[in-house]
């Protein structure tokens, strides 16, 4: 396949943050629920290190909401970091920033922030990722009345008067706490700039409500606030490795996010090293399969010749157990870019071991 000018607007990279037991974990498998049950012919949902929430599902989900909201959704669905918190986060660094395009940050909506959660806020901030909150467990709240994957704003109508109060006074408390560290936040259908003020979006992780809401609040901040960074390109991909993993038969191999451009099986490419740089050619593109054309346990790989950023895939190489997670990965287009990939890759690196020492 060759090259073109051709650029699309891919899926926003979405990380999980917060608090320990705040429903992280709770809510990607929702997520990751929805993905696979809203499975479209075609459409890879789970990919290796992420999960592809493609926007199908979401207009599923989110359908009266959609019709009250009228926002054309122009990005093709989100690609979902698979573990939450700080280590995935940070290992998902880029030069001057990250590759994560949004978070999410859990909340719980009785503890409110908590030490990890500013810890979580400090570096948003610093690395300039936008941010929704989801205030989970909204379940909790004594007397509330559940109604399953159902959108927030309507689940809070067919509440109490008191417990409505109490979610209110809640949400108060967690308004104050932001605005005791410089940030003004507010209940997500009250906000008229986005730009402004943090969304907090109530929701519960366990029974699914307030998801739509929560997918839809991510979908239009990305849309209004980073499409130029989603515009990808038909090219030599880029990425970072998530995560280093020894598979028997496989030898040691990377879970590699991408992030602009297509990773295709037998491309020459430079991976960021703890001591230099390691040039190797994909032997392999490893996707996972579906359940459901799995004949056993070892039998969890599908082979794909290539993938379209945004991507979790996993690769086989050879000379990968010298790389290190957030290690940079990138294609080489012409052999005569080598010496220039090189240095900059080793830089790159370079600038996160002293990050890394400093922190
Ligand atoms: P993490 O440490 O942030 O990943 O938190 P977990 O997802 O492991 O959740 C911690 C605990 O809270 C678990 O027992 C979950 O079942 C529970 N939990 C998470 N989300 C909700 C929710 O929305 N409602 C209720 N009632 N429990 C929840």
């Amino acid at each position: 396949m060759a090259y073109s000018e051709e650029t699309y607007i891919r899926a926003p990279i979405v990380v999980v943050l917060g608090h320990v037991d705040a429903g992280k974990t709770t809510l990607l498998d929702k997520i990751r629920g929805t993905a696979v049950a809203k499975r479209e012919p075609g459409t890879m949902t789970q990919h290796i290190g992420a999960s592809f929430l493609p926007w199908k599902a979401l207009e599923e989900i989110s359908g009266p909401l959609l019709e009250r909201i009228r926002v054309e959704i122009k990005i093709p669905g989100f690609l979902v970091i698979d573990t939450p918190g700080h280590e995935a986060f940070s290992n998902l660094r880029s030069r001057g920033g990250s590759i994560a395009d949004i978070a999410i940050l859990v909340v719980d909506v009785q503890k409110g922030l908590e030490p990890q959660t500013f810890e979580s806020i400090e570096i948003l901030r610093s690395k300039r990722v936008p941010f929704v909150v989801a205030v989970n467990k909204i379940d909790k709240i004594p007397g509330w009345r559940s109604n399953p994957n159902r959108p927030f704003i309507e689940s809070i109508k067919s509440q109490d008067e008191a417990v409505a109060l109490k979610l209110e006074e809640l949400l108060s408390y967690i308004i104050e706490q932001f605005k005791s560290i410089g940030f003004r936040a507010d209940r997500y259908d009250r906000i008229k700039d986005f730009t402004k003020i943090v969304a907090l979006v109530p929701v519960s992780a366990l029974t699914g409500e307030g998801l739509p809401d929560l997918l839809l609040v991510l979908a239009g901040l990305s849309q209004r606030f980073l499409i130029k960074r989603l515009v990808a390109r038909v090219a030599p991909a880029r990425g970072v490795v998530l995560e280093l993993k020894e598979e028997i038969g496989l030898g040691t191999t990377a879970t590699v996010i991408v992030y602009d451009g297509v990773l295709r099986k037998g491309d020459l490419t430079v991976v960021g090293g703890l001591e230099k740089p390691v040039v190797t050619r994909i032997r392999l593109l490893l996707m996972p399969k579906p359940l459901d054309e799995m004949r056993s346990p070892e039998d969890r790989f599908l082979e794909v010749e290539r993938v379209y950023a945004a991507a979790g895939v996993k690769i086989v190489a050879d000379g990968l157990e010298a790389s290190v997670p957030g290690a940079p990965l990138v294609v080489l287009s012409r052999e005569e870019e080598l010496n220039k990939i090189l240095r900059d890759v080793q830089e790159e690196i370079q600038t996160t071991r002293f990050q890394r020492d400093i922190a």
